[in-house]
């Protein structure tokens, strides 16, 4: 199966198959004047795959000069430390707010070990350091000069305190990360992901503006894929963003346990994406890319830490 695809001139799309998918998990490659980034490697248990797309669209991985994260989640940025020591010319890089969790992945070990236990390796794979100076620190409106492009680097909380996105001026390709939601390929359905503890409804609407304000010709999804009509799609993410908190609000109001609000949320919400597709196999693909019971926790949080008083 081809996991590579050309988008544009010297931009590549890699699928990685996250728990035996396609298209669900993705990275994309920039490739110019002798230079090869990959933004958002993906995480360890997919490496050996993106090691082989890159082969695959005629790149020696030893070439690669860039790892760039949008966000260290570990669907995104797990792979780094790995990656990095098969890469001599690459650095990485990171926002400030995620570059100590690459350096020492061990709180990110940890907590993600209370949430997967035992499966852990099997979804994650190797989550390895990486060197402290192999990262260049990132910030908002930098200008990085990468694959002969100027990216301009915008930070866009709300999702993760360490996400940031990438926007080529030039070409109007914007590299959206996880801040313009979760929509799947030939599906007209954008679920927002909101893992806690980082879920901030305020300041991810402040980013949603900014990349409104950018005016992108194309938004490239980590889950996944090009979508051609930004302004639309962040219009849904924002109603959705919205609509789901306030149904988890309402269900908390009602002293519902974590338990049955996902349950609830699931009943209302399935049928909604079913009456969309007509394929069977998008509710577990969705599920996969972003779950409901890591929404329900992102939202609860978000509600008990930062708006007790409509509790
Ligand atoms: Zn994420």
């Amino acid at each position: 199966m081809t996991v590579i695809t050309q988008l544009r001139p010297g931009t590549w799309q890699i699928s990685l198959p996250f728990q035996g998918e396609y298209d669900i998990v993705g990275s994309y490659l920039l490739v110019g004047e002798n230079e090869i980034a990959i933004i958002d490697p993906g995480p360890g248990s997919t490496a050996e795959a993106l090691l082989s797309g890159l082969r695959e669209a005629g790149y020696n991985p030893q070439d690669v000069t860039h790892l760039i994260a949008t966000h260290i989640h570990l669907d995104h940025a797990g792979a780094m430390g790995s990656l990095i020591q098969q890469m001599p010319r690459a650095k990485v890089l990171v926002h400030s707010n995620g570059a100590p969790h690459l350096i020492d992945p061990s709180k990110v070990v940890a907590s993600a070990t209370r949430i997967y236990g035992e499966r852990m390796q099997t979804l994650w794979g190797a989550i390895e350091p990486v060197p402290q100076e192999r990262v260049h620190v990132i910030e908002d409106e930098d200008v990085l000069r990468v694959a002969g492009r100027r990216l301009e680097v915008h930070y866009t909380p709300g999702h993760a305190i360490h996400h940031v996105i990438f926007f080529d001026v030039h070409s109007g390709e914007l590299f959206a990360g996880d801040v313009a939601g979760v929509r799947l390929q030939g599906i007209d359905y954008v679920r927002p992901p909101t893992p806690p503890p980082d879920l901030d409804l305020e300041a991810w609407s402040n980013s949603i503006d900014t990349l409104k304000r950018l005016r992108p010709d194309v938004l490239y999804l980590s889950h996944f894929g090009p979508t051609s009509n930004p302004a639309i799609h962040l219009s849904r993410l924002r109603e959705q963003l919205s609509a789901w908190g306030d149904f988890v609000l309402g269900a908390m109001r009602q002293e519902k346990s974590e338990s049955e609000i996902i349950d609830l949320l699931v009943a209302q919400m399935d049928p909604q994406l079913q009456r969309i597709t007509a394929d069977p196999r998008s509710l577990h693909r969705y599920e996969i890319a972003t779950n409901y019971a890591m929404t329900v926790q992102g939202y609860m949080r978000y509600w008990k830490k930062k708006h007790p008083e409509r509790l």
